[in-house]
């Protein structure tokens, strides 16, 4: 057993202050960038109830989507939720069974791929071997028989943008996984298109370069000013790289919103657990008013308060998501009669810049929470087989009715 820890009269340990905390209500999320719909960009790209169905199994369910001019957009979803049929609809690669694709208000639908003021960047880049860098950039500029002058300075400008210059002359194979991306970025922005479709971007680099591509990326896109629908199954991707982000399930949108807003304010039990980890407590509502709700969770005695009002009848069922980095953790028990467990520690996982911590709550059920490691060595923290506290402020948990 380790000994209590003489932090600051036993505070939790997250470092997290609660008297510190406000609450956000949705829509004035700190740290999120202004929402396109609300700046004013133009919107360029409307998708109106597109459908599509492979032998009547439905792989995209009527959605409807606004693009605005400049915006990253990621359709986020895991495998088999139509995501890559939705882009190869906008490509212009399938056929919509019905619904419609307008461009700065023009129908898309019916008009072939290479029509299109849309290019799209395939997963594996799709470079033609054979081909200098130089000559893969060319290529669709060759193809739209551009002036020979045009074609050579919009190429000299791609490589430009792609820092690229020094390795015009080299084949595919004789690049780094992330130079052939950039090639293949820059190939696709040559012809200038109005937006820009990305396939799993960085689905062929290994994680290290991943992660430092998509900042690049972002980069390119933003100093080109071209309008981007990206697909990924990486929420750590979408969420760095994009304005807004689909949740997608089976063919439908289940959620759009910043970053911020789809991690902070799931708007159902799906979203919460698709993105990042959470505690989920099968709930019912004892009382709710304007300042307070009050609900009793399955799993253990206390009671679990909330500060706003849920609008749902007294003794509903209801689902209560909490974020393991808003729970404290603590050998000390909290005064406060409501939003608190008790628990021995089962696990901890040290990840470097956090541990998490999994506690086996008397029923058996485990809670996670984790902790920053601010302190290169910092002591009393709770160990393995610690009895410990969890706690929460009323403001982290997520009301859940779906
Ligand atoms: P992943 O991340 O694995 O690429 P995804 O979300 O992009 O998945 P899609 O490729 O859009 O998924 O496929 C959606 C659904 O439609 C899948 O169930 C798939 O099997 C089905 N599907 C896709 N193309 C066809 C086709 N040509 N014929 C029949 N079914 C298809």
């Amino acid at each position: 057993m380790a000994t209590i820890p003489e932090t600051k009269e036993n505070r939790p340990l997250n470092g997290n202050d609660p008297a510190r905390k406000t609450v956000h209500l949705p829509g004035e999320l700190p740290g999120q960038k202004p929402s396109p719909e609300k700046s004013n960009r133009r919107p360029i790209l409307e998708i109106k109830e597109l459908h599509k169905e492979f032998d009547n199994f439905t792989a995209v369910n009527r959605v409807s989507l606004t693009l605005y001019e400049g915006e990253i957009f990621a359709l986020l979803g895991s495998s088999g939720c139509g995501k890559s049929t939705l882009l190869r609809m906008l490509a212009g690669f399938e056929k919509p069974t019905s619904g419609s694709i307008l461009l700065d208000g023009k129908e898309l639908t019916g008009i072939p791929p290479y029509k299109r003021p849309v290019n799209m960047m395939f997963q594996s880049y799709a470079l033609f071997p054979y081909m200098t860098v130089e000559q893969n950039i060319a290529f669709g500029l060759k193809q739209s028989k551009l002036p020979h002058k045009l074609i050579s300075e919009r190429v000299e400008k791609m490589l430009k943008l792609v820092h690229m210059e020094d390795y015009c002359d080299r084949k595919p194979y004789q690049l780094s996984g992330g130079q052939r991306q950039r090639v293949a970025l820059a190939r696709s922005l040559a012809k200038e298109p109005r937006v820009l479709l990305l396939d799993e971007p960085m689905g062929a680099l290994d994680k290290k370069l991943r992660e430092q591509m998509r900042l690049e990326l972002v980069d390119i896109i933003n100093s080109v000013g071209v309008t981007c629908l990206m697909v990924t199954h990486d929420q750590e991707e979408a969420m760095t790289m994009a304005d807004r982000i689909a949740v997608m399930d089976k063919g439908e949108f289940i959620q759009i919103g910043g970053p911020r807003e789809i991690y902070e304010n799931p708007n159902c039990r799906f979203c919460a657990e698709f993105i990042g980890s959470v505690n989920i407590f099968d709930c019912h509502l004892l009382s709710s008013n304007a300042t307070q709700s009050l609900i009793r969770a399955t799993d253990f005695p206390n009671l679990i308060e909330l500060s706003h009002d849920i609008d749902l009848a007294d003794g509903m069922p209801l689902t209560i998501a909490l974020r393991p980095e808003k729970v404290y953790i603590s050998h000390k028990k909290p005064e406060e009669s409501t939003n608190w467990c008790e628990g021995v520690v089962d696990n901890i996982a040290y990840l470097g810049d956090i541990s998490i911590y999994y506690v086996r709550l008397t029923d058996g059920r485990i809670v996670s929470a984790t902790l920053p490691n601010v302190d290169r060595f910092k002591e009393g923290l709770p160990t393995w087989d610690d009895h410990v506290y969890l706690s929460w402020d009323p403001e982290s948990c997520i009301a859940l009715t779906f």
